[in-house]
């Protein structure tokens, strides 16, 4: 299965001519997850390869404007792309948004105010914050989430999930293919990041132990491999633990919204061997105060957060919009993007952990594991 992720929007606060707000993509096999929406998240997805009706699932980190201002309207052109064949209509999958508490009410809100009528169902799973999670005044009132009235037409009841103590973390949903989850972070309103790992796949059949055993290449290769026991004619039960090699571990891909810290020990546990980690670096090193206390990161506390779980990749993205892209970088510049980059890199140095920079368009190919 190939699967890549594509950066629509690196830049924090607002969408610049340089720099979009934050919003990216995680592409397997034709299934499009979208990472953050901020305001200008469709006319980015037009640029890039994508397309904005193969998002099937949308994932909020939190409720700032940077990273939420595009969805209603992205929503919308979505809608207008739809076969309005009621037929057809009838046959559309519901559109699944994780968020956190807030998220129901600022779309029935947004959408309702504007009559914006869907041709599709979506339903909002919101996330429970603690209390833990931002300085008091970011908390949201029980009366600012209060969802009066009654469920917007084409919205469908969504889940309330609320931390589990005992991992620390999340549970979104599992299918096939993957076990999503997400984790605590401190910003200053409430914030999390998403893991999403990939299930393990059955490592290769040993063809020289088949041969042995006089199992021939056919549908019984593919009864193993899927981990069924076959019996011979001989009346020999074969085991797929003894034809198969080792499972081979599947990818796990981690995507922190805006932070300064994470929360509880849950993240880091969740996001240990990531092969992937996201983080924001929305100022260098030298701005650590300034950064902390609008609860954002530095390159090194980027990086500090990819060694602790030994993540294989570290991508920085969420840059001030003082910082350009590489490209439009002119001589004697001051706010040099790459710096942020070798900033990150000194702190990874006794470590083989790779460091990227995400720049808009910018996508990333996540490989397949060979073995653990
Ligand atoms: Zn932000
Ligand atoms: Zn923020």
């Amino acid at each position: 299965m190939t699967m890549d992720m594509t950066f629509l929007g690196t830049g924090s606060a607002y969408p610049s001519p340089h720099r979009g707000a934050s919003a990216l993509v995680l592409r397997t096999d034709g299934d499009c997850w979208l990472f953050d929406c901020g305001e200008g998240t469709q006319t980015q997805l037009m640029k890039s390869q994508l397309r904005a009706g193969r998002i099937t699932k949308v994932f909020i980190s939190h409720l700032h404007g940077d990273h939420l201002f595009g969805l209603p309207g992205l929503l919308c052109t979505v809608s207008l792309n739809t076969n309005p064949d009621p037929q057809s209509q009838q046959n559309q999958p519901c559109l699944d948004i994780y968020g956190p508490r807030g998220l129901r009410h600022f779309l029935r809100v947004t959408l309702g105010l504007t009559g914006s009528q869907l041709l599709f169902p979506y339903a909002v799973h919101e996330l429970e914050p603690t209390p833990d999670q931002s300085p008091e005044e970011g908390q949201l009132s029980p009366e600012m989430t209060a969802e009066h009235g009654s469920l917007h037409p084409q919205e469908q009841l969504g889940r309330t999930i609320s931390l589990d103590v005992s991992s620390d973390c999340y549970r979104l949903f599992e299918d096939k293919k993957f076990v999503v989850s997400a984790f605590r972070l401190f910003h200053r309103v409430p914030s999390f990041g998403f893991c999403i790992q990939e299930h393990d796949r059955p490592g290769r059949l040993k063809t020289e132990v088949l041969k042995e055993l006089g199992v021939k290449p056919g549908p019984l290769y593919g009864r193993l491999k899927a981990g069924e026991s076959v019996t011979l004619d001989s009346g020999r039960v074969v085991l797929p633990s003894e034809v198969l090699e080792e499972d081979i571990p599947g990818r796990k891909v981690c995507i922190f919204g805006d932070c300064s810290s994470v929360l509880g020990d849950g993240p880091l546990r969740l996001c240990s061997g990531a092969d992937v980690l996201v983080h924001e670096a929305t100022l260098g090193n030298e701005h650590r105060e300034k950064a902390v206390d609008h609860g954002h990161s530095t390159p090194e506390m980027a990086a500090a957060v990819a060694r602790s779980c030994g993540a294989q990749r570290l991508v920085l993205y969420h840059f001030s919009q003082r910082y350009k892209p590489c490209t439009l970088q002119k001589e004697g510049d001051e706010d040099d993007v790459s710096e942020l980059k070798r900033q990150a890199e000194d702190a990874l140095q006794d470590t083989g952990t790779q460091v990227t920079l995400a720049e808009d368009f910018l996508t990333l190919s996540i490989p397949l594991k060979k073995k653990r």
